[in-house]
């Protein structure tokens, strides 16, 4: 078997193990005679299944008690409009730092739900950092305040999260979560899509704190409602079952690692290896600004654009798969989330550093 090192932004590499164990199950799911695909959501199999997600995820992430985890589909894209639906209820007002492409799309949703405010931005540089957020310039009445925890196409990620005081924070963390720890009880809602850190497409995953379940209007639909989800722990309708039961054997992957603490300090020396060839190569550089750099998603430019096209071919022949910068970006991008081992980061910038030297 030749598994390549799958630098894809999404749906990107999942741990070996986890699949190992997937397929080792598939057949004959703990001597139900099934798969976990044909178990009814309803069953006692698929209600462990979960519920020890649920246990899980709270447990790497340390979330509070007073949070619910939902398992929803539709998409980090759909959260773009379930969050204004259910969250723009007060004052009708929300405040938003635009960072990148998904930040204008959900900016654009919520538009369509109330008055969206843009208290701070970063298109005068082309998404190439991270502007600075504080207090002062968070309306006190705005319902909430969304920010990209780390924006994948651009490859920027807030280092610090900003103090929004009373009003609640809502994260898209689609492409960063697990991947650090972090303080859940600064968020009022955490949402991310799976297939880039947590499991395969189809899962979408939602950190909320309770008080902001049931303030959505009647008109609201029950599928776009957190409360219908929150009521039925996440079995209103029929759930993404095997997206679910591979989000656990992720989350029990992570935990047998270390955790979140052993995984930041992977992540952060997998990224530090790149930006520092990065820094002293004479080809490759970065566009962005240093004190904005993405652990997960890494663009990288050669002055030559005649080059890219040469680079990427040559990195595919030699088992370094999606390259590619996103189109709006240009050059290329390495996409290092948790599944992502410290040896194909290793061998990527030996890979670098011998096409360097063919083509300086
Ligand atoms: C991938 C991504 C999205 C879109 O996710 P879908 O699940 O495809 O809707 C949104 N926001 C961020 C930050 C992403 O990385």
């Amino acid at each position: 078997m030749n598994r390549v090192f799958n630098f894809s932004a999404g749906p990107s590499m999942l741990p070996l193990p986890v699949l190992e164990k997937a397929q080792k199950e598939l057949l004959n799911y703990q001597d139900s005679g099934m798969s976990v695909m044909e178990l009814s959501h309803r069953s006692g199999w698929f209600s462990d299944i979960i519920s020890e997600a649920d246990q899980l995820l709270r447990e790497l992430l340390q979330i509070p008690d007073n949070y619910k985890v939902l398992f929803l589909q539709g998409g980090a894209s759909q959260q773009f409009a379930m969050v204004p639906m259910n969250l723009m209820v007060n004052s009708g007002k929300a405040d938003f730092v635009h960072t990148g492409s998904w930040s204008k799309k959900a900016i654009k949703e919520a538009e369509r739900f109330g008055e969206v405010r843009v208290i701070a931005s970063s298109e005068d540089e082309n998404f190439t950092y991270i502007p600075k957020v504080d207090s002062s310039m968070i309306d006190p009445e705005a319902d909430y305040v969304h920010i990209t925890t780390n924006n994948t196409i651009e490859g920027t990620a807030f280092s610090e999260i900003p103090d929004t005081g009373d009003v609640p924070l809502v994260a898209d963390m689609s492409s960063n979560i697990l991947s650090e720890e972090i303080d859940v009880s600064k968020f009022g809602v955490i949402y991310a899509g799976a297939q880039k850190n947590i499991g395969p497409a189809g899962l979408t995953v939602v950190i909320i704190r309770e008080d902001l379940i049931g303030k959505a209007p009647d008109s609201c639909p029950a599928m776009l409602n957190y409360k219908t989800f929150s009521d039925s722990d996440s079995l209103y309708n029929t759930p993404p079952t095997f997206s679910i039961y591979m989000a656990k054997l992720v989350f029990e992957w992570l935990k047998g690692l270390g955790g979140l603490p052993e995984m930041e300090r992977i992540n952060r020396e997998k990224a530090q290896l790149l930006y520092d060839y990065l820094e002293t190569s004479e080809l490759f550089d970065s566009p962005v600004k240093k004190d904005s750099r993405s652990m997960m998603n890494i663009p990288f430019i050669i002055p030559d654009k005649e080059l890219d096209g040469v680079f990427i071919d040559e990195a595919k022949q030699a088992g370094f798969e999606t390259l590619k910068g996103h189109r709006s970006v240009g050059g290329m991008r390495a996409s290092i989330y948790n599944a992502m081992p410290l040896q194909g980061v290793k061998q990527l910038v030996a890979f670098m550093e011998e096409f360097e030297g063919k083509n300086k």
